[in-house]
């Protein structure tokens, strides 16, 4: 890791200082602590709030809506799971009042957050109840205890995350409590219908076994009845061996897979590798660990749908 060497926390009475600044002392704008009072009590009277990768900053931006101001860690287009962050990253975590991560998915984040932010940070892996162990990663056991982080991609894990972040909002801002409330509500609904699609467009699947490049979908196959075979472990950045294509492919030729899913953020090289050697088509199921100009929907629900249409031409479903 690169970042042993991060800066101290900045001292409390510049947080102070900011909380006069947005009280109406102006005369103290043009002073040193300003950068750091904007960054962390946000600009018109919204909250700054830190998310680790794009489903936590989804949710909170469907929650907060115009109280709240988030930035994200993981930029647009990067792969979250090894993202490095710069020193400015680092400063933004060191002067917010929330950032909302899922420990045990980006190292990096664990290390900043421990180090800078541990009074202000809001662990959601808790609430994600994340019960899937995680797999082998390029032939080596996981850590003890390691699990399964990709709980957005199921629909009612990421609707209690989105309650914890609503509650937390609430503790952080209790003067827009009310509106957090009933846009988590709402929030939630939406995941609820999403789940209800999901549901029914999946009951009729023929084939379950779901091929995946890295095993982001394994609480979707869970919900859903699907059997996840990840050509790479948790990692995607983690490359698999010629034992394990081999082994994948034959999978895919024993049990007629028709279909091999290919994702937006890494090369989908391994993927058509397996297409190649079985016939198999590549498709793109997206497991929305953030989104580029590929992705196929501008935000998480609509790419969802784009996936419910990918998994129900792939996996035969009528
Ligand atoms: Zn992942």
């Amino acid at each position: 890791m690169s970042n042993r060497h991060l800066p101290r926390a900045r001292p409390r009475h510049l947080v102070g200082l900011a909380v006069v600044t947005l009280l109406g002392a102006t005369a103290l704008a043009g002073c040193s602590g300003s950068s750091a009072a904007s960054s962390s009590n946000g600009s018109g009277g919204t909250l700054d709030v830190v998310a680790s990768f794009y489903p936590i900053e989804f949710a909170i931006e469907q929650i907060g809506g115009s109280h709240v101001h988030v930035t994200s860690l993981t930029k647009p287009g990067a792969e979250p799971h090894d993202v490095e962050l710069t020193p400015k990253d680092v400063a933004t975590v060191t002067d917010t009042k929330l950032v909302v991560y899922a420990t045990g998915f980006q190292p990096a984040v664990d290390e900043a957050v421990s180090q800078q932010a541990a009074d202000r940070a809001f662990d959601v892996a808790p609430t994600a109840h994340l019960d899937l162990a995680a797999p082998a990663e390029g032939g080596k056991a996981p850590a003890a205890g390691a699990k399964d982080p990709h709980f957005w991609l199921d629909p009612e894990r990421y609707q209690a995350v989105s309650k914890a972040i609503g509650a937390k909002l609430a503790e952080v801002d209790p003067g827009h409590a009310a509106d957090y409330a009933k846009n988590t509500t709402a929030f939630v609904a939406k995941l609820v219908a999403l789940d209800q699609e999901f549901a029914a467009g999946t009951k009729t699947c023929t084939n379950k076994d779901l091929v995946t490049s890295h095993a982001a979908f394994g609480y979707l196959s869970t919900r859903y009845g699907f059997t996840q075979v990840p050509i790479t472990g948790l990692d995607p950045e983690v490359e698999p061996s010629a034992a394990d294509l081999s082994r994948i492919a034959d999978f895919v030729k024993a049990h007629r897979v028709t279909t091999i899913y290919a994702e937006t953020l890494v090369e989908p090289k391994f993927a058509q590798t397996v297409g190649d050697a079985t016939g198999a088509r590549v498709a793109t199921l997206d497991p929305i660990e953030g989104l580029t100009s590929k992705s196929v929907g501008k935000d998480y629900l609509e790419v969802m749908r784009s996936n419910l249409v990918t998994l129900q031409q792939g996996q035969g479903c009528s």
